[in-house]
């Protein structure tokens, strides 16, 4: 899809639930139902329950929202469809408050809608980062409540994020120079983000392993927390009087850009779900020269996610769980695919 649709044309293309509903059969069995349980073609679609088949060979009964994130929801599937949408086509995402006021649902809906969605941002391109790094660490102010009226003073997170610099004349990663050598003419790779709880050694170190590939080439300040690295080429601009963004200048205009997108979208970003928050980022600016994300990725068709719960989401316990009860319903829960089915709260 080349152009980009706005929300009244998108609605035009998924009007109703049956709309939607087609989509979903379409992606989940493309040539026709076949029953997950014992394989049967033949069903029948039943008139009492919303988009189920019930198989003629064993009886089992099949909703098209099975194993997605939208099984057992109260709302519409159209408002899935057009919050995915809505998600998918701003550059910047969309905040709860803003699906809200553009679907006319409730804010906790919006809010667990935005959350479920935004789980399925995570960047598709997991390879580590190559080549040249950049990487530094920034504070991210954020806010406790959602009070929006109330200035952000509530405090600071620590983020740790990586770039990879790209030569710009081969649009490939950059070969590593000597130490202490300028990078000039130069473009910004991927990225990587996480939130960190200090910047103490443990912490960057493990950050460094786990997304960035090891022989590759760390551009940091003179940080003492990067020392005793084994496995990489570490060539620290040591900053002095220097301002800091000149040396390492893609990583803190990635700070910079999350921080205006976190004020712009969020209005701060919000400590318990940072890393939702920086998933998003990460999965928009590393795919930021496509014209827009698709919504059924956003919808988690695309890669099947395991759909999340509400429980999952806010990181609570689960009061259910645990009783005789909750464990049948777990089980009665288990898609033939073994996925759970749980449209927790909305
Ligand atoms: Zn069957």
């Amino acid at each position: 899809m080349g152009k980009q649709l706005s929300l009244l044309e998108f609605q035009a293309w998924f009007p109703d639930e049956e709309s939607c509903a087609r989509l979903l059969l379409e992606r989940r069995w493309p040539d026709g139902f076949i029953c997950p349980k014992c394989g049967d073609r033949n069903a029948v679609l039943l008139a009492n329950r919303a988009y189920t088949y019930e198989c003629r060979g064993c009886g089992r009964q099949t909703s098209v929202t099975a194993g997605t994130m939208m099984h057992r929801t109260k709302l519409p599937l159209t408002v899935w469809f057009w919050a995915a949408h809505l998600m998918a086509t701003h550059s910047n995402g969309m905040s709860a408050r803003q699906l809200k006021g553009q679907l006319g649902i409730a804010y906790d809906s919006a809010w667990l809608l935005a959350q479920k969605l935004r789980r399925s941002m995570v960047d598709p391109n997991r390879d580590p980062l190559e080549g040249v790094v950049e990487i530094d660490q920034a504070e991210m102010p954020f806010r406790a409540n959602d009070d929006l009226a109330s200035p952000l003073k509530t405090g600071k997170i620590l983020v740790v994020g990586a770039v990879e610099v790209i030569d710009h004349s081969t649009g490939e990663p950059h070969k590593p120079k000597g130490y202490g050598a300028r990078y000039l003419d130069t473009l910004s790779g991927r990225i990587r983000l996480a939130a960190i709880p200090s910047n103490e050694a443990v912490h960057l170190h493990a950050f460094i392993k786990a997304n960035i590939a090891p022989g590759a080439t760390l551009l940091s300040d003179g940080h003492a927390s990067y020392q005793g690295l084994e496995g990489y080429r570490h060539d620290p601009r040591v900053v002095g009087n220097m301002a800091a963004h000149i040396p390492l200048k893609w990583i803190h205009r990635v700070f910079s850009l999350l921080k205006r997108w976190s004020l712009g979208t969020y209005h701060g970003l919000r400590p318990q779900h940072i890393d939702a928050y920086l998933n998003e980022f990460v999965f928009r600016y590393n795919r930021r020269f496509y014209r827009h994300v698709s919504f059924e990725t956003v919808l988690g068709l695309a890669t099947r996610h395991a759909p999340a719960s509400y429980w999952d989401i806010t990181g609570q316990e689960n009061p259910r769980k645990g009783t005789k009860m909750s464990r049948r319903t777990v089980r009665r829960r288990k898609t033939a695919d073994g996925m759970r089915q749980d449209g927790g709260g909305i």
